[in-house]
């Protein structure tokens, strides 16, 4: 079935095929893991479907609340059917709390809040490493106009909002994040909107109680567990059920102690 459809790409954790429309695409989300640049490599069983289905509620919702995304809809458990973009090549980097590569760089302990959030771009090469680079970097290259940049800010920023909330309402601390643009050209005109996805392969998720880590940490630093965690992730959204039939529900709410 899958090999008539034309592979359009194949990236690391996600297949590109041609969508059944023009302007479309279908996403496939591969079990594969990888991190450290692909120096490491596994196959995870259901880490695709969780993926898929964690990153379709977050679009939908973000949809909903106006903030414009690629998601079109779900086809089934592992794809979903998205707009057509040119992704802008970087790699978009919100953190709450300080974590992984910016508490090295800084010499900041793991989980030490930062002063306000902070917004990072990191160049789309996996060849270079995906360095950081600034707005200059990024204008007198021409990766991207002022404009859009302005623009990849202000939504970045509202979707941290958004899925801060979101998390905390279900007792997950959102510590940091990675998300990806596109332009969307419709008729003559031309919009940024959020691309690729937003799953716990792309995001740090600390339980509030525990601070036990839900997400890609899981595997980078072999503490093993990781379907059970992105599992929790989608039950706690209420994507989920306890016995693992698929279901719509609204997010279950957590209460805090303070
Ligand atoms: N991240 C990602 N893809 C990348 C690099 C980072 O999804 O290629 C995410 C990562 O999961 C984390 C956030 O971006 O949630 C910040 O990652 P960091 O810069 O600390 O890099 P890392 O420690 O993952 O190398």
């Amino acid at each position: 079935m899958t090999s008539r459809r034309t592979r359009i790409y194949e990236g690391k954790a996600k297949i590109l095929y041609e969508g059944p429309e023009p302007g479309t695409v279908i996403v496939h989300f591969k079990d594969d893991a990888t991190a450290f640049d692909a120096q490491k490599k596994a196959v995870i069983e259901g880490k695709g479907v969780l993926n898929q289905r964690i990153s379709e509620y977050i679009f939908s919702r973000l949809n909903e609340v106006g903030i414009p995304t690629h998601f079109m809809r779900s086809l089934n458990l592992r794809e979903q059917l998205v707009r057509e973009v040119e992704i802008i090549p970087l790699e978009v980097i919100v953190r709450n709390v300080a974590a992984g590569s910016l508490a090295k760089r800084l010499g900041l302990e793991e989980g030490t809040p930062l002063p306000r959030s902070i917004i990072e771009f990191c160049y789309k090469n996996d060849a270079l490493h995906d360095p950081m680079v600034s707005e200059e970097h990024i204008t007198a290259f021409g990766w991207a106009a002022p404009q859009e940049i302005d623009d990849i800010m202000h939504m970045s920023i509202r979707i941290n909002d958004f899925l801060t909330g979101l998390f905390l309402g279900i007792g997950i601390k959102l510590i940091d994040f990675k998300i990806e643009f596109g332009r969307l050209y419709e008729n003559d005109m031309m919009r940024i909107v959020l691309a690729d996805e937003i799953s716990p392969d792309s995001c740090r998720l600390w339980d509030t109680k525990t601070n036990d880590k839900m997400d890609k940490d899981r595997f980078r630093r072999d503490m093993g567990g990781l379907v059970e965690a992105y599992q929790e992730v989608a039950k706690r959204l209420g994507i989920i059920s306890e016995n693992e039939k698929p279901e719509r529900a609204k997010p279950k709410l957590v209460k805090s102690d303070t």
